[in-house]
């Protein structure tokens, strides 16, 4: 039977043990067992050496017995001298030839311990949600950069990049809905004079106008894209022929009338319009709205025509 109480035993916070006269361990509870459990090895019939670190062991023996024979009251680090190491609270005493051990946690170390886990915990949230905000914001400029890789500096429409983004989405939506698709071509009409009557700072304004113009008279869904210098190209999904002609002359019919300066005289357009045919292909479409805007221009210009 161990010296102390069964009660003790089995108990983890609090360690109890026993070392014989040549300071071997004879008896220790599950608490101790625990603090000092090395590679799974029993510590029982160890040295005390082994698993007092302060007091050491070899100072314990050295001191005189007080009343009621102890030896020891405060603080022992206990544990393997190689590894893990814990402070506890308690006393020492001598029983006859034995030394009989016990101790409980510091409670204050433990406290100081979980306070500095809160603290670690709070900066681990606050890392969090600093690495959630970069993050928001990366994802954002991400945004906009790709905004503005899709975006034409001078005219704030479309690029031809994003047309042929959206001109393959916009198929693929078609042919899965049935919906209808339509796209025009507009080309400025004798544009090379507005340059050269009045300076190309002159035609940039009115090639901004243009792109402005085209936003304010077609829909927020269709899409209004600059192809390459004085043309640009619209798509319209959701829409039949009728419709998209209709558009292009009410984009005619605004340009004829629109004034920029400093050009004293409105500047016309030509427009070539198309429906996407079953089955067809984007290039395609392109293909047959930009003939149909060569027959404008072959026509006479400031007109529309289909393709
Ligand atoms: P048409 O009626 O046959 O379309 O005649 P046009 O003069 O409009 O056509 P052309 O293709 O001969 O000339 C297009 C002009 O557009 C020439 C070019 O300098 C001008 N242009 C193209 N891009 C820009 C631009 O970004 N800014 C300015 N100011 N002019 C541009
Ligand atoms: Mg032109
Ligand atoms: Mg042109």
């Amino acid at each position: 039977m161990p010296w102390f109480a069964s009660e003790l035993a089995p108990l983890l916070a609090v360690v109890a043990a026993a070392l014989d006269e040549d300071s071997v361990l004879i008896e220790a509870n599950a608490g101790f067992l625990k603090l000092i459990e090395v590679d799974g090895r029993q510590p029982i019939g160890a040295h005390a050496s082994r698993f007092f670190i302060q007091p050491s062991f070899a100072d314990l023996a050295r001191v005189p017995a007080g009343a009621n024979g102890e030896i020891h009251r405060g603080l022992l680090t206990m544990g393997d001298h190689m590894g893990q190491t814990r402070t506890l609270r308690g006393r020492v005493w001598r029983a006859g030839a034995r030394l009989h051990l016990l101790a409980e946690y510091d409670v204050e170390e433990l406290e100081r311990l979980n306070n500095a886990i809160l603290a670690l915990n709070n900066d681990y949230a606050e890392a969090q949600r600093a690495i959630a905000q970069v993050n928001l914001e990366l994802k954002q400029r991400e945004a906009q950069i790709v905004a503005i890789s899709l975006t034409d500096q001078l005219t704030g429409v479309g690029n031809r990049h994003q047309l042929e983004r959206e001109l393959a989405r916009e198929i693929s939506r078609a042919t899965r809905s049935g919906d209808k698709l339509c796209a025009l071509m507009a080309d400025l009409d004798h544009f090379k004079r507005v340059n050269d009557t009045h300076g190309h700072e002159a035609g940039d304004k009115v090639l901004a106008a243009f792109g402005k113009l085209l936003r304010q008279q077609t829909r927020a869904t269709d899409i209004v894209t600059r192809f390459g210098g004085e043309e640009f190209v619209v798509l319209m999904p959701k829409t039949v022929l009728e419709e998209a002609v209709a558009t292009a002359e009410r984009i005619r019919a605004a340009l004829a009338v629109a004034r920029v300066e400093p050009l004293s005289d409105p500047v016309t357009g030509s427009f070539g319009v198309a429906e996407l045919a079953a089955g067809e292909a984007g290039d395609a479409l392109l293909r047959r709205i930009d003939k149909a805007l060569y027959a404008a221009k072959q026509a006479g210009r400031d007109q529309v025509i289909t393709g």
